[in-house]
């Protein structure tokens, strides 16, 4: 196996990923503010950093990963406020749905998932620190910090710094390129406004020094990898490097990966386009939990996504020919021996970790995959694929499925778990199995009636079997 190579956006250089302790990687990536339900463009997001994790642990990496739900912000508050429910009740909702999306669409759940107003006490810390070091001043009961004494301010977007008058300041959280400028770690409360009493004084941390605090405090202060979608670049990631860099005087991220805009129909997703889709949303339209999943890790999260219909539609048959292969693979006889399709199954492994090495690039990876399967089918249907070279395409298929994760057919189970009933209504796999038998028992007794009723139902369920010469009944889903 090669190195793995990440793009880095601090430089823009490639680089190979060796992390700061052997064999473990530390990750933080930015989770999401907890105000409605994460959109798609989210998941795209953490699609990629689930194949990063799982990635990193097929090589033998013991990952530490760390996210975090921003459970207060300007909208947070705003929201809370208009519902008339504290901000911690108001938050639940919508964090228990992210948790149920994120099994939905097969994310592993990091080693620490953490909550912002869970770690008041650390943003404290660290904003007295940079106080110590004089990086930070009091305006009207607010603390900023003063970005002209950081001489680093920009390096990982390029932000031109030059022209901004020293004292000019920015209240909201999120804010453009333009308006780069000494930025708030402290907000003192607007009157009626929810706040904390700290040693501080009175107020709520800003959004920036919710994730320097929580990363530093369970990965170290210099971690390997941060990642994000490319819009929390700046100025995010770039008031998180001051902040931490200034309090530490080390490096804070050695790695800087961001997930590139996903766009629907050529377009950026907005409520106003009414191109705006939650994950629910697309799954009330039908779509299955593995298309989805499927589709966000097929483009290299270093390219723009765009997500349409008739790439959905191509993800569920890429799927299918996938779970259909495995099904052909696992329940034909073959003849005794080895072909040559033995040596290109290793070739395609090794195709497909290469590809992935090279910072990511799944759509090389899983070409390499598909080419096998198309090699492999020829084969069987010409009669040439042979019993020993199941083990080798096998091994391919398993390491395809470790990153990707969508062979298991348990999409119905996955839609009932979040009270979705779109596929409640297909049978399981174990259902099928035994119909699947019941019928091959009354052909065998020449009940042939019996045996044709279970065919229909089955198609009826859009379950097709195909019975092979060997006598051998193999069954797909529609
Ligand atoms: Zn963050």
């Amino acid at each position: 196996m090669g190195d793995i190579v990440f793009q880095n956006t601090l430089g823009g250089k490639n680089q190979v990923f060796v992390p700061l302790h052997p064999g473990q990687a530390r990750m933080y990536t930015c989770g999401p503010t907890v105000y409605d339900f994460a959109h798609i463009g989210n998941f795209r997001t953490f699609v990629f950093q689930d194949v990063l994790r799982r990635f990193l642990r097929s090589r033998g990496f013991e990952v530490i990963q760390v996210t975090n739900f921003t459970d207060v912000d300007d909208r947070i508050i705003a929201k809370a406020a208009e519902a008339k429910l504290d901000i911690r009740e108001y938050t639940d909702k919508y964090i228990d749905a992210f948790l149920a999306d994120q099994r939905v669409l097969g994310i592993r759940k990091p080693e620490y998932t953490v909550r912002a107003t869970d770690h008041i006490e650390d943003m404290v810390q660290l904003i007295e620190r940079l106080t110590a070091k004089g990086f930070t001043y009091v305006s009207d009961g607010s603390i900023y910090f003063r970005i002209s004494q950081f001489p680093d301010y920009g390096k990982l977007t390029h932000v031109d710094t030059a022209g901004i008058k020293a004292g000019a300041r920015v209240d909201v959280d999120r804010y453009d390129k333009a308006d780069a400028r000494d930025f708030a770690l402290w907000k003192a409360p607007k009157p009626g406004e929810f706040f904390w009493k700290t040693r501080i004084g009175p107020g709520r941390p800003g959004w920036h020094i919710e994730c320097s605090a929580m990363a530093m405090k369970y990965l170290g202060e210099t971690i390997d990898i941060h990642s994000g979608g490319v819009d929390l670049a700046f100025p995010h990631h770039e008031n998180e490097i001051a902040q931490s860099e200034a309090a530490t005087g080390k490096p804070f991220v050695r790695y800087w990966l961001h997930a590139e805009h996903l766009l629907v129909d050529s377009q950026k997703m907005s409520k106003s386009l009414g191109n705006f889709y939650t994950l629910r949303d697309l799954l009330e339209k039908g779509n299955k939990p593995s298309t989805i999943r499927f589709l966000l890790a097929s483009v290299p999260y270093r390219r723009q996504l765009n997500f349409t219909q008739e790439g959905l539609q191509q993800a569920a048959s890429s799927v299918e020919r996938l779970r259909n292969f495995t099904i052909r693979l696992n329940t034909s006889k073959f003849p005794e021996g080895t072909s040559t399709v033995s040596e290109s199954a290793e070739r395609a492994s090794k195709d497909f970790e290469r590809a992935l090495e090279d910072d990511l690039n799944t759509a090389q990876a899983l070409a390499a995959v598909f080419d096998l399967i198309r090699e492999v089918n020829v084969a069987v249907d010409h009669g040439e694929f042979q019993q020993g070279d199941v083990a080798p395409v096998r091994k391919t298929l398993e390491s395809f499925d470790a990153i990707f994760a969508v062979l298991q057919d348990d999409d119905d189970e996955k839609l009932r778990s979040i009270g979705m009933e779109a596929g409640a209504k297909a049978p399981s796999n174990e259902q099928i199995e035994e119909l699947v038998t019941a019928r091959q028992v009354a052909r065998k007794t020449r009940d042939f009636a019996k045996a044709d009723r279970i065919r229909q139902d089955l198609a009826n369920q859009g379950i097709i079997l195909e019975d092979s010469k060997d006598g051998i009944v193999r069954w797909k889903r529609k």
